[in-house]
């Protein structure tokens, strides 16, 4: 096959792009992906495996895995009245918004906006699914510039609008009233992304029946069930019914809908490992401040976000991975990242390893 046919059919904006890469983690410590780092106990385990052999894995899954949506209704808390759809992760999800909002209207490319730093699969996906993309800087301190994000929203006029609450990579949550008031602004929907909800206290979810544009996106991969890929989208059911539609069939395979249906009967579980991820990442916090001319910055999520001395980052993301840890270095996307590095906040074990690591490859 020649080349040529491939530069002459694949989308310009494909080929320019590069493919999302993930580190091999080896034996390392892993605090680079929002993983939580703890398994369940082994009686837990043993009931799981039950469930599991009674799996039917010729047939196919319920395509609308009612039981597992209406468990998570219940542990998700969503409101009555307001719907919800199922995606293989909450990566799908946005997929899906793309794919049905995309194309022209009025001769005009329809678009994406969200903030810059903001978290990078909107911007990809919007590629993939031909929508322009509008990323509005934030302040220098990570909050949100809404006369920015205003300005832009009459600007563009976008068919969606992203918010991650907490955002990533930053951790911050922005200001209440101002997502309110983009929500209010925005002409098209508004997904306020609720990834990090379980280490925040604070959440949309109770207002998705006060306004027909705002829809809440969680996932449980953040909570300790990243394997498993499964996020939901609540809200508007009059939105939700045209999304649903270019879902793919049996997008919730059957290993996936009895595990985490089993996972919802043992909530408790994971709710209490993510209390603990909380009470970790303060103390990780403090330790960090200690540092000097390190910039920590606040978060609501379980990363932390810091800023190193000009042009180490690069260097001291290496040294550690020397010594065994795997961060995430920002550093690359420049802007406000430029000197970036993000941490996920591990046991508190893992969490000793990384401030050993860390203070030897500053000294
Ligand atoms: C991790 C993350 C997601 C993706 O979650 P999956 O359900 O694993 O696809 C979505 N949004 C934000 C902001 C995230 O950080």
């Amino acid at each position: 096959m020649s080349h040529d046919k491939v530069e002459k059919w694949i989308r310009p904006e494909i080929r320019a792009l590069s493919a999302y890469h993930v580190p091999e983690p080896g034996e390392m410590i892993k605090l680079d992906a929002m993983e939580n780092p703890y398994h369940w106990p082994e009686d837990m385990v043993n009931e799981w495996f039950d469930v599991l052999k009674n799996v039917e894995l010729n047939r196919y899954p319920d395509p609308s895995a009612k039981k597992l949506t209406e468990q998570l209704r219940k542990a998700m808390a969503v409101p009555e009245g307001a719907d919800i759809i199922l995606g293989n992760g909450s990566d799908e999800l946005i997929q899906m918004i793309a794919l049905a909002l995309s194309g022209n209207r009025a001769g005009k490319e329809c678009s994406m906006l969200s903030v810059d730093p903001g978290f990078v699969m909107y911007r990809m996906i919007a590629t993939f699914a031909a929508m322009d993309y509008v990323g509005v800087p934030l302040n220098e301190d990570f909050s949100l510039n809404e006369t920015a994000v205003l300005n832009a929203i009459e600007l563009h006029q976008p068919a969606v609008v992203f918010i991650a609450y907490p955002n990533n990579p930053t951790g911050n949550l922005f200001d209440e009233y101002s997502i309110k008031r983009i929500v209010e602004t925005a002409p098209g929907v508004v997904i306020v992304d609720e990834a990090y909800h379980a280490f925040a206290d604070n959440s949309f979810m109770p207002l998705v029946n006060d306004y027909d544009n705002l829809l809440v996106m969680r996932t449980v991969s953040k909570m300790g069930l990243a394997g498993l890929r499964l996020g939901l989208l609540a809200g508007n059911p009059k939105w939700l019914h045209e999304f649903d539609k270019v879902r793919l069939p049996y997008n919730i395979n059957i290993l996936t809908q009895a595990s985490a249906e089993f996972a919802m009967r043992h909530v408790a579980v994971l709710e209490q490992q993510t209390q603990q991820i909380c009470t970790d990442r303060e103390i990780l916090f403090n330790q960090l401040k200690q540092i000097e001319g390190l910039h920590v910055f606040p978060s609501k999520a379980n990363f932390i976000l810091v800023r190193v001395a000009e042009g180490q980052a690069d260097i001291i993301f290496n040294k550690l991975k020397e010594l065994g840890v795997l961060i995430k270095n920002l550093n690359s996307a420049g802007g406000l990242l430029k000197d970036c590095l993000r941490i996920t906040v591990g046991t508190p074990e893992e969490n000793q390893k990384f401030m050993q690591a860390f203070k030897k490859t500053l000294s």
